[in-house]
């Protein structure tokens, strides 16, 4: 272990018992690799490896901290905690009380704004009935933030035309970890606000003084909801997990509800939910303004997981051209936001529900599902 310890960490003492020296280790971890006996072992805690932004410190007194200045919200530590030591905030008691003070939405109406990722989410129910479930709950009305997504890929396939290269908006988590980590590139950030706000502002047009929850795979989205720009079209926002904590508050089994018909979105707004579902959704949105290859040729950079963003925008920060691309898809979480820290289950199922969601979509194109949302 001391020989391949790149900066003679490894101390011995007078019996020839080997000791790490914690000044000097920078936890490369080449001594665990070697040790025949496998007494080194590493004793990261898992939010701390979870972190890829080093936000969680254990320094002092062995007590985990966050460091809030390089925190992005995105609740991978949350997830990996095996003590549940760490949550995110929690607005469930918000909700209640929007609910009860809407008066059964005679007062004003209660829209739940539903990210499309929640088609792989109640895996032991039908959507429809997690949509009468939703109502159940006292909300007046269900609407698909996939119908915000198609509003901003339309807007955002024009905009990247407009600006040449650009980076999504849609993840408050890889927006924040630009802000904080590439200011030099914010430039390139879209100007469109993520689809949860975009569709909240559009309810809150049509019906003034009415109230929306986002409820949602997303723990960066309740920094989101707090942001000056989004905060006056966003009330709260919950996740799965607190949406079935609702129905369990209530007793309420879903699976013995009739399923209720959602259809606001088209394939391309339901497919965001999982990586490479915006860059697919921006080039239909090229198509559908008559952008041709010969006026503009979409060269996406799909990255999910903060080290893939993080590559592109090192890249980016050289130059365009060494990105090799002019789009890129930022998703903090693996697998986008099917893998968000707010998700009841995870992995490749979570990628094909909600394809098979897209597919059903009675719109497929996104200037349909715009249009008949305007008619
Ligand atoms: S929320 Fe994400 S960025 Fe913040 S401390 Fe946890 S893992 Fe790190
Ligand atoms: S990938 Fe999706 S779930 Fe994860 S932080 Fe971004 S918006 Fe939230």
């Amino acid at each position: 272990c001391a020989d391949v310890c790149p900066r003679d960490a490894i101390i011995f003492n007078e019996r020839y018992e080997a000791h790490i020296d914690k000044e000097k280790c920078i936890e490369c971890g080449a001594c665990a690799k070697v040790c025949p006996f496998s007494a080194i072992a590493n004793r990261k805690r898992p939010c701390v490896i979870a972190c890829k932004v080093d936000a969680i410190t254990t320094k002092e007194g062995e007590v985990a901290a966050i460091d809030y200045d390089k925190c992005i919200s995105c609740g991978a530590c949350v997830t990996q905690c095996p003590f549940g030591a760490i949550t995110d905030i929690s607005f469930i008691t918000d909700v209640i009380d929007i609910i009860q003070g809407s008066e059964n939405n005679e007062k004003y109406k209660v829209y739940a704004l539903i990210a499309p990722s929640i088609s792989s989410q109640f895996t032991y129910a039908k959507l429809g009935q997690v949509i009468s479930g939703i109502k159940k709950l006292g909300f007046n009305s269900v609407v698909e933030v996939a119908l915000g997504a198609d509003m901003v890929s339309y807007n955002e396939s024009l905009e990247l035309v407009e600006k040449g290269v650009l980076t999504s908006s849609c993840c408050p988590a890889f927006v924040d970890y630009i802000k904080k980590n590439f200011p030099h590139l914010e430039k390139y950030v879209s100007h469109n606000l993520s689809p949860m706000g975009t569709i909240a502002r559009y309810i809150k047009k049509l019906d003034p003084g009415c109230k929306t929850v986002f409820i949602g795979p997303c723990t960066a989205k309740k920094a989101e909801a707090q942001l000056s720009k989004v905060s006056e079209y966003v009330d709260a926002v919950i996740t799965f997990e607190e949406l079935q904590a609702l129905f369990d508050s209530k007793d309420l089994d879903i699976t013995t509800l009739e399923e209720e018909v959602l259809d606001n979105a088209s394939y391309f707004g339901r497919i965001f939910a999982r990586s490479g579902g915006l860059a697919d959704a921006v080039r239909e949105g090229l198509r559908e303004h008559g952008v041709t290859e010969d006026k503009f040729v979409f060269k996406p950079i799909v990255c999910d997981g903060i080290e893939a963003c993080r590559m592109a925008l090192l890249k980016l920060s050289r130059s365009p051209e060494v990105l090799g691309g002019n789009f890129i898809e930022g998703m903090a979480c693996a697998g986008g936001c099917i893998g968000g820290a707010g998700c009841l289950t995870q992995g490749r199922k979570s990628r094909s529900g909600v394809d098979k969601y897209g597919m059903e979509a009675n719109e497929k194109t996104i200037k349909g599902a715009i249009s008949a949302l305007k008619e």
